[in-house]
């Protein structure tokens, strides 16, 4: 980070700051530029990198490291699990990532009630009509809100259709301790850049022996699941990454009391503003805020010229603030899902940028109710 003592980076669901051992494997990982593939001792020491990043990304979610397919990061993970996993039918919650929601019809969208929690009774009723196998597709932690999903039971009403879950669990290590056992899923999503790696790298962990289909094809990297030549370095960082999770989880207590007193303060400052998903169960770091009166834009843009950095709902591509689908599908009104902002703590945030925070959003409160 370029200077932390002045900028306060509160934005760690959109990415995270690289880990100092992530920095130190990436510096050593220059010289291993050998093709995994190649046979020669070049070649071997690459192939050896890779195979050690994937045994502590296993570890990291208890898996074994042949459950382990690296990819490009969560995106293209869901998209491997959605077109890969042979399925007669889709069906997604409505809070998905975008890059889950692009391979769902629209019909096939599982409502959620107005913290985000799945509505249980729609997917069991949906999937008892549903062509079989059905794919259900449901997150661990949404990226905007931090909600966690009752993934135990999602899993326990699609066995009774013979349906498959995959779970988006991109948000959660770092922040949340992961055991795909315990899941009892049967595909996760991870990405490196969420956990104190690069971005660029990601993993699909499958169950074992589930069979997929390659998206990208033309080489036998990775058992045949996904072709080209691997991310040395990226993997390489993420396996550093994932090797260090357990320490972040241990902060996540910190954390966790800095976001309950900012939470607190947002509403003494602001009385008017709402804080989504605030009774659920939700990852330590996150804070859904609406002000209402004020948009999503200008908040943000206040908050960056006074050197603050948050993200208004999922991030927007185009440079354009549309209402978040994860608020409108927890019918949140128009009007307000677009004053909504997202503040993400991190395991290094630090009271200062907290406070931070807290100024300029005095100001923001002022002008919203003006
Ligand atoms: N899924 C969730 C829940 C996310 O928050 C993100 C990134 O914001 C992704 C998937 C996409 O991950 P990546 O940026 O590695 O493609």
């Amino acid at each position: 980070m370029a200077d932390r003592d002045s900028f306060a980076y509160l934005d760690y669901n959109a990415t995270t700051p690289p880990l100092p051992e992530v920095t130190a494997a990436v510096a050593a990982g220059f010289d291993i530029y050998g093709n995994p593939s190649s046979v020669h001792a070049a070649g071997r020491r690459a192939r050896a990198a890779v195979e050690q990043a994937r045994d502590a990304v296993a570890a990291m979610v208890g898996v074994t490291p042949a459950q382990v397919v690296f990819t490009s990061g969560g995106t293209e993970s869901n998209a491997l699990a959605l077109k890969g996993i042979a399925s007669a039918s889709v069906f997604a919650s409505a809070v998905e990532h975008p890059s889950v929601l692009a391979h769902v019809a629209t019909e096939n969208l599982i409502p959620v009630d107005s913290a985000g929690i799945i509505d249980l009774v729609a997917l069991d009723a949906r999937l008892s009509k549903a062509p079989s196998p059905a794919l259900v597709a449901v997150m661990l932690a949404n990226n905007e809100t931090g909600a966690l999903q009752p993934i135990a039971r999602v899993v326990e009403i699609a066995r009774k259709y013979g349906a498959r879950v995959h779970c988006d669990a991109v948000q959660a290590p770092g922040k949340m301790a992961v055991d795909m056992g315990a899941l009892d899923v049967d595909s996760l999503s991870l990405s490196a850049h969420k956990l104190g790696g690069l971005k660029g790298a990601g993993a699909l962990v499958l169950r074992s022996g589930l069979e997929i289909t390659a998206l990208q094809v033309g080489g036998g990297q990775e058992r045949r699941r996904r072709a080209g030549t691997e991310n040395v370095l990226g993997i390489v960082a993420f396996g550093a990454a994932a090797a260090q999770t357990a320490r972040l989880h241990g902060a996540m207590a910190t954390v966790r009391r800095l976001r309950d007193d900012l939470e607190i303060a947002i509403v003494r400052v602001a009385p008017h503003a709402r804080i989504f998903s605030q009774g659920v169960e939700r990852l330590a770091n996150t804070i859904c805020v609406g002000l209402p009166g004020l948009s999503s834009d200008i908040q943000l843009m206040r908050l960056d010229l006074a050197g603050v950095a948050v993200s208004a709902g999922s991030a927007c591509s185009s440079g354009k603030v549309t209402p978040s689908h994860v608020l409108l599908a927890m019918g949140v009104p128009e009007s307000e899902a677009k004053c909504a902002i997202r503040v993400s703590l991190g395991w290094d945030t630090t009271v200062a940028e907290t406070a931070q925070f807290l100024d300029v959003w005095r100001g923001l409160a002022s002008s919203a109710a003006a």
